[in-house]
């Protein structure tokens, strides 16, 4: 049936009917992102989104999309969340890479990659971050230079998230090293698999192996690898790292189910708190309550910043707000979790409450709800430089041609 003149309510009855009838239920044990087995899933699932009429729901119609406002895909969310999704997709491929290209791509970058990433066929990651540091992003050194038409590509990137499943890496390379360092970078499409691209796993504290390292060497990139500009590649990531506050806020309307990277959920707590007999306990029920206010906050949080940000009233730097509340929330989540799990969080030991591996896992990984998507303290600056108008901080290579910025050892 055409969508149209379809309202929201009819589109959330469509939906649920069809939910019903072409998902699985959700098992609540999700597959993990460090096997192969779960992205392939990932991209059946996306298959049968995209066959139903259901993927995209906010991307446009001539690129695989629906077309639809952000309450139609809120809708959808809503009606999918007892369903398995392909969760996996949603960051970054579809919420920061699909975004960005949708912003930044030619109408044959946008025609070749969007409908294949809504199809599933595609998968898209970021290679930003780099082996000396990524709040610095600008300050990056791996480089692009020209030989004809062709690209050069040599260097390395660090932390991608998934990029051993992917198929195109979203590449900030260095392509002229004698302007101040935000004015000589460009932004590349890199096939993943291309010769010269060796990409490896990194395995975390947590024992997964989801992080990758990419090591570039002469890879040959063609004219139209280029996202964007030439040497306009800093517009370009500023736009990415817009999409990706967006997607790790909440507020991005390109992600479909549930929400990603938020971290914690009180009814986990909840559960937790009954297997280990702990309802009755004061200081937990005091802790459970805290955690659920959180998460009510931050959800009408991301609600009135995604209106704010909608209507002008804030600027786009404002998804900042959002990020930084939700890793606020996540410690406080995984905290709570840990202080109910006790040393089961830590031991896991036969016999104990249900749930405590995860606990104590995710307790590990805590850290990263602070730096993925870049760091809290990155995004207290941008609050209070773009949001808030402070004065910039201060910064030794501001203006100076980046072939003259001391680093490293020289
Ligand atoms: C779950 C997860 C997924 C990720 N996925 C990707 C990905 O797919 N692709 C990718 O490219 N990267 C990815 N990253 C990397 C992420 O973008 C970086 O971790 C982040 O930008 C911080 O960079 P860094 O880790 O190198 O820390 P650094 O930049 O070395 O910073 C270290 C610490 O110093 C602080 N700091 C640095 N500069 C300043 C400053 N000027 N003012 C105040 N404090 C400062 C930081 O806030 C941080 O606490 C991911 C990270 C995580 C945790």
């Amino acid at each position: 049936m055409s969508t149209d003149t379809e309202s929201v309510e009819e589109f959330r009855a469509r939906a649920r009917d069809w939910l019903r009838e072409n998902l699985p239920p959700a098992s609540g044990t999700e597959m993990k992102s460090d096997s192969e087995e779960a992205w392939d899933r990932a991209r059946q699932l996306q298959r049968v989104l995209h066959d139903g009429g259901f993927a995209g729901i906010c991307f446009p119609a001539e690129y695989g999309g629906r077309g639809l406002s952000p309450a139609y895909q809120r809708a959808f969310d809503e009606e999918s969340l007892p369903y398995e999704m392909p969760l996996l997709l949603n960051v970054p491929t579809l919420a920061i890479c699909a975004a960005s290209l949708l912003d930044l791509g030619t109408e044959e970058q946008k025609r070749a990659h969007l409908p294949a990433v809504l199809r599933g066929d595609e998968l898209l990651v970021q290679f930003l971050s780099e082996p000396q540091g990524g709040s610095d992003l600008a300050g990056l050194t791996t480089r692009a230079e020209r030989d004809g038409e062709n690209w050069i590509l040599n260097g390395s990137k660090i932390w991608s998230s998934g990029a051993y499943a992917a198929d195109y890496g979203l590449c900030l390379a260095r392509t002229n090293w004698e302007v101040p360092k935000h004015r000589g970078l460009t932004m590349f499409l890199v096939p993943v698999h291309a010769d010269g691209v060796t990409v490896q796993r990194i395995k975390q504290v947590t024992g997964s192996t989801e992080f990758c390292q990419e090591f570039f060497d002469d890879v040959v990139l063609p004219a139209d690898a280029v996202l964007g500009e030439v040497d306009a590649g800093w517009a370009a990531a500023s736009r990415l790292l817009f999409h990706e506050r967006g997607a790790l806020g909440g507020t991005s309307p390109y992600t479909s189910g549930a929400r990603p990277h938020l971290g914690g959920d009180p009814d986990a707590l909840l559960r937790l708190a009954r297997a280990t007999g702990q309802l009755g306990d004061t200081r937990v029920r005091e802790d459970v309550g805290a955690a659920h206010a959180m998460t009510v906050v931050r959800d009408q949080l991301i609600d009135h910043i995604t209106q704010a940000i909608t209507s002008g009233a804030l600027p786009p730097a404002a998804g900042s707000i959002t990020r930084l509340f939700s890793a606020e929330n996540a410690w406080l989540q995984t905290d709570t979790a840990l202080r109910i799990a006790g040393p089961d969080g830590a031991t896991h030991a036969p016999g104990a409450a249900a749930d405590t591996e995860t606990v104590g896992l995710d307790y590990l990984f805590r850290a990263a709800w602070s730096l993925a998507g870049g760091s809290t303290e990155m995004a207290r600056t941008v609050i209070s430089e773009r949001v808030l108008g402070m004065p910039r901080e201060y910064a030794a290579d501001r203006d100076v041609p980046f072939n003259q910025v001391k680093r490293g050892r020289n």
